[in-house]
């Protein structure tokens, strides 16, 4: 089978656990689209063939766009396909056209740089203007340019929805959409150069259920399509070229490990009480209204945080209200009679729309700056058609709904109040809606978490996103691979937090769940429970793990755990405690 890998020597690069698992198989290599795209002087001689070239590509183009329509159509429906008539539309746009050979002909530079240069003024000028409609042709524009520039630089094949085979997918980035549009059925596992555990693509990954590895640094430039790689999730490892002798090894830890998933997996069909008899509520995170069946699988209590934006994030346009709700109704009907946990929009950050290039325009730190809350309350009319879906969904279930990114109780106020005015429209039109639909926010601004007894005044329940919360509390990226390593859960400002959060919510009787994705770390879980934590909520495949820990531990070592943490000065310290604890009550590998 890997008679190429046996041939060629073998080299291990050390990344970060992302997913865990072991995967074998050869590579397929993605860069993301927007790829430097060289630039150079065209021969006189070769001017014709150039022009040729650009002619060629627009031809694919349409053919590529023709055929997805026809895919959509059938799979979608006819409206659905309608979008990509715009698409069609592009491609016949003398002006742009023109204008590219009018520019390759004053130039004389290749032509992806002439087409690249008019097309990106295109999008940029229809992305300032104030009509509504016309700014949605800039993301048309910027598609199908991305989709020409690919076929002019010979990567058309660099679809990730369709990978001929099975492969392993080495990329040097992945936005969360290009994640969510991953071939499940044929990505083997996932590396890419950047990274870090807790950015939004490696959740995907995470919740696809494949090995993952990131922060491989330039693994893009060591690899190309078709060498032989294996992956190590566990520990963070890439191997090139594995010898037989890493193969037999890996081949016995992988079947050790699995033995180990499926006392795992037999051991999750019983109930999340701590051996002193504590109830504990595990719940999960999902992305898409397909991961209803995978909850179920792992005997999830309930969805403690659906991630609404993804709906968004594979869209070239913002879903309506009808098929927000559509989605809403078949997670909640799917659940019930468990809870739903809906988020909000959390666009922007690293998850910036794609198809909307107007909505998000560039910033110097994302993560502070114009996403999730703060774009719903500028953008009331999409917010709106949001809450309304959600409201609408209420009647099909258990629906809980909550705001990301809340730093205040000013904020919290003015979203409520779009909120009240959703309600009172469905009162007028006698749409019926769950009277009682509780409320909560997300607590993972330091600003909430200070102000966590003026937030309880208004707030049914908390989830803590210890992803964001660690970000910002500690000044970390958490995207930023640089600095991975000083990403620490168990840094005591985090304990105090989270401890000063759990007790001022209890305080007001408010309960407490964390859905970051600490609450998925066997090591980390019995620290939180310990704090209190009331819930905790999961990418579906850690719940069998975590739910065994539960079941072999006391809640009251855990208290004992976390008061002797909370007197510790040192991240690392605290860590080692806590993976002492976790390994003296089962054996995870
Ligand atoms: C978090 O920040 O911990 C969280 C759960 O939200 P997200 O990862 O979607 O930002
Ligand atoms: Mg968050």
């Amino acid at each position: 089978m890997a008679t190429d890998s046996r041939t060629k020597s073998e080299i291990v690069v050390q990344g970060i656990s992302a997913s865990q698992g072991i995967a074998y198989g050869t590579v397929f290599v993605y860069l993301q689209s927007d790829v430097e795209v060289p630039s150079y002087q065209v021969d006189e001689a070769k001017r014709i063939e150039e022009v040729a070239r650009f002619d060629k590509a627009l031809l694919t183009t349409r053919q590529q766009i023709a055929k997805i329509q026809d895919e959509v159509e059938k799979n979608l429906g006819k409206q659905e396909a309608l979008i990509f008539d715009a698409h069609l539309l592009v491609l016949e746009d003398q002006a742009l056209i023109g204008e590219t050979i009018r520019e390759f002909e004053t130039t004389g530079r290749n032509i992806e740089t002439c087409f690249n240069k008019v097309s990106s003024r295109y999008i940029q000028a229809f992305s300032e203007i104030d009509d509504e409609y016309l700014r949605e042709r800039a993301g048309d524009i910027r598609d199908v340019a991305q989709r020409v520039l690919q076929n002019l630089l010979g990567q058309a094949e660099n679809s990730l929805s369709k990978l001929a085979e099975k492969r392993i997918v080495v990329a040097n980035d992945l936005s969360p959409s290009d994640s969510a549009s991953i071939d499940r059925s044929a990505a083997l596992g996932i590396v890419t150069d950047s990274g870090s555990k807790t950015s939004h693509a490696v959740i995907v990954a995470r919740s696809m259920k494949v090995p993952a590895v990131v922060g491989v640094r330039d693994l893009t430039k060591r690899v190309k399509t078709g060498d032989w790689l294996l992956i190590d999730g566990y520990d963070g490892l890439v191997i090139v070229n594995p010898s037989e002798q890493t193969l037999f090894r890996y081949g016995k830890i992988q079947s050790e490990k699995k033995s180990f998933e499926q006392r795992l997996m037999d051991a999750n069909r019983q109930p999340a009480v701590t051996l002193d008899g504590v109830a504990v509520t595990l719940q999960a995170n999902i992305e898409k209204v397909d991961e209803v069946a995978l909850v179920k699988e792992y005997f999830a209590q309930g969805v403690g945080l659906f991630r609404t934006e993804y709906l968004f994030l594979n869209s070239a346009r913002i879903p309506t209200e009808q098929e927000q709700f559509v989605a809403y109704k078949t997670v909640v009907e799917g659940m019930a009679p468990l809870p739903v946990v809906i988020r909000t929009l959390d666009l922007g950050g690293d998850k910036p729309m794609a198809g909307n290039p107007e909505l998000f325009s560039k910033e110097a730190n994302p993560f502070m700056g114009f996403r999730a809350i703060r774009f719903c309350l500028e953008h009331t009319e999409i917010f709106k058609d949001q809450l309304r879906a959600i409201l609408m969904a209420s009647t099909h279930g258990k629906v809980r709904l909550m705001y990301p990114m809340i730093s205040g109780a000013d904020e919290l106020a003015r979203a409520n109040a779009v909120l009240a005015e959703c309600k009172a429209e469905l009162k007028a039109k006698g749409q019926s809606f769950d009277e009682k639909l509780e409320v909560g926010a997300m607590i993972e601004i330091p600003s909430a978490a200070a102000t966590t007894d003026l937030l309880a005044r208004t707030c049914d329940f908390f989830s803590i996103g210890t992803n964001d919360l660690i970000q910002y509390l500690l000044a970390i990226d958490r995207g930023n691979d640089r600095i991975a390593h000083l990403y620490e859960p168990t840094h005591p400002a985090v304990l105090r937090t989270l401890k000063h959060v759990v007790d001022e919510a209890h305080r007001a009787k408010v309960p407490v769940s964390v859905c970051g994705e600490m609450a998925g770390d066997p090591v980390l879980v019995p620290l939180l429970l310990g704090l209190g934590v009331d819930a905790l909520s999961m990418t579906p495949p850690l719940l069998p793990a975590v739910k065994y820990l539960v079941r072999a531990m006391k809640m009251t070592d855990a208290r004992d755990l976390a008061a002797e943490a909370l007197m510790l000065s040192s991240a690392e310290e605290i860590y080692a405690k806590c993976e002492a604890f976790c390994r003296s009550r089962i054996k995870l590998d």
